[in-house]
């Protein structure tokens, strides 16, 4: 598979005519009155259904407190893992029995999972009750595309495999306090348990001026946090006009004087000693890192088509404390791949007890059709990695326990995104490192940064009084 593919910028013309059939709807007498969006997957997928909203808002069509109550319901689905890919078929199946009571109601499927093969054949002959599909390289022509539908009574799928860039889409964020941004597309790295590069496309970066437009936009909307967003940010800079790297990135953002910057997701073998240096150096981007290891084997790293060995992986941890000391760092596991046996799998749980993670998100294997680990003799069985990784879970939770106990004592500060769900005296948010913190606290302080003095740890949450 050739890695030489050209993005295709969207010009502006494109956007305009776009915008000209937002307008249209808009004074269509038959279109939806609300919208929900349900999304599932990864936070690309939350800021491109951020974008499918601020589309629709354009449209004049307001959102719904809840799907059931909606006039128009997109699914934003993920195929990354096989459950997420039935859940979200599952849900639209029940959405056709609503339509019986309903006639009106529009239903629409996007994202990573109409990108596969397979997949547009399979919704016109399995699920003809949803007007309209599209895959993530048309997000830019939803308008078009729901116009279509709306004049249609049959199913329109409409899935592309192009790289395409598509500037100043209307985004609705979800917070207001912080905000995603996205600064590059795609993977180029194929780890062979991953579906990512053949529906998201190859790697492609926006340009630094675009994205510090973006940044200085957001600034001025009062965001408090951007939270930068790639597949790979660590390998930002492919095909740039003027070459940049992501830690020359990161320094212009951080000269912007956003109060906090943070990124994912990075991939330990393009982690380099520049962007540590920026790291430290940094006024304000987090000292917090997501560095996922998948599994501390070496075999299976190179059957993962990794590209780092556990010692190479460690170094990088090695670094990344000495130059950010107490920097939060969390990471991704997977367990039961293809082949992996017990002694393998122990490597795992001790390069855990190693790092001493202060998170980490674990997950079975599971094989995707068209991957290179779907096709590997040896598949776990499910038994077997269930039970790995409940003694992995086990293993992070007590060791989280002890990582988490060097907070007590320590200032930190909390954007405060809502009241704690224990209770109405007391809210939380992240802290400075990317963890969890409960402190007492009203409605008043949502969207604040608020300091504080850690005084416990409850279970994965750290207890804190104001200061
Ligand atoms: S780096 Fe690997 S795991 Fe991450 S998106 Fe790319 S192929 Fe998938």
């Amino acid at each position: 598979m050739s890695m030489e593919r050209t993005p295709i910028h969207v010009s502006e013309a494109e956007q305009a005519r776009q915008q000209s059939f937002m307008e249209e709807i808009r004074a269509l007498p038959q279109r939806p009155e609300t919208y929900y969006v349900v999304t599932y997957g990864c936070q690309m997928n939350a800021h491109d259904s951020e974008k499918i909203a601020g589309m629709l808002e354009q449209m004049g069509i307001t959102p719904a407190p809840s799907r059931e109550e909606a006039d128009f319901v997109i699914f934003n689905t993920c195929c990354v893992r096989d459950n997420a890919e039935r859940r979200a078929l599952g849900n639209v199946t029940w959405l056709k029995e609503v339509r019986k009571t309903r006639p009106r109601l529009m239903i629409a499927v996007c994202g990573c999972m109409i990108q596969q093969p397979g997949m547009a054949e399979k919704i016109l002959k399995q699920y003809p009750f949803i007007d309209l599909a599209f895959g993530t390289a048309n997000l830019h022509l939803f308008p078009e595309l729901m116009l279509q539908a709306l004049n249609s009574d049959r199913t329109l799928v409409r899935v592309s495999q192009q790289d395409v860039i598509a500037e100043d889409l209307p985004v609705r964020r979800l917070r207001a306090d912080s905000a995603y941004l996205t600064i590059m597309y795609g993977c180029d790295n194929f780890c062979s348990f991953c579906i990512v590069p053949y529906v998201r496309g190859r790697e492609r970066s926006r340009e630094p001026e675009d994205i510090l437009r973006e940044a200085e936009n957001l600034l001025e909307a009062g965001v408090k946090e951007i939270m930068l967003l790639g597949q790979n940010v660590n390998s930002y800079g492919k095909g740039l006009e003027q070459p940049c790297s992501f830690a020359q990135l990161l320094k212009r953002l951080d000269g912007l004087g956003v109060p906090r910057l943070r990124f994912i997701t990075s991939h330990p073998k393009d982690l380099s000693d520049a962007l540590i240096e920026t790291l430290a150096g940094s006024e304000h981007i987090l000292p917090q890192f997501h560095l996922p290891v998948q599994s501390g084997n070496d075999e299976i790293l190179y059957q993962m088509n990794r590209h780092y060995t556990r010692e190479q992986y460690l170094s990088r941890v090695r670094a990344l404390r000495a130059a950010v000391p107490g920097i939060g760092l969390s990471t991704d596991i997977i367990v039961g791949f293809p082949g992996e046996t017990e002694e393998q799998f122990q490597d795992t749980m001790t390069l855990v007890s190693e790092v001493r993670y202060d998170s980490a998100f674990t997950f079975i294997y599971s094989p995707r059709e068209g991957t290179r680990a779907a096709r590997l003799p040896e598949q776990v069985p499910e038994a077997v990695s269930g039970d790995r990784i409940q003694r992995l879970i086990a293993l992070q939770e007590s060791l989280q326990q002890e990582t988490l106990q060097r907070f007590l004592g320590m200032k930190e500060e909390v954007l405060v995104e809502g009241l704690s769900r224990r209770s109405d005296k007391a809210v939380s948010g992240k802290g400075r490192h990317g963890v969890s913190i409960t402190m007492p606290g009203t409605l008043t302080d949502v969207g604040r940064i608020v300091p504080c003095r850690v005084t416990g740890v409850k279970n994965n949450t750290l207890m804190a009084e104001r200061i």
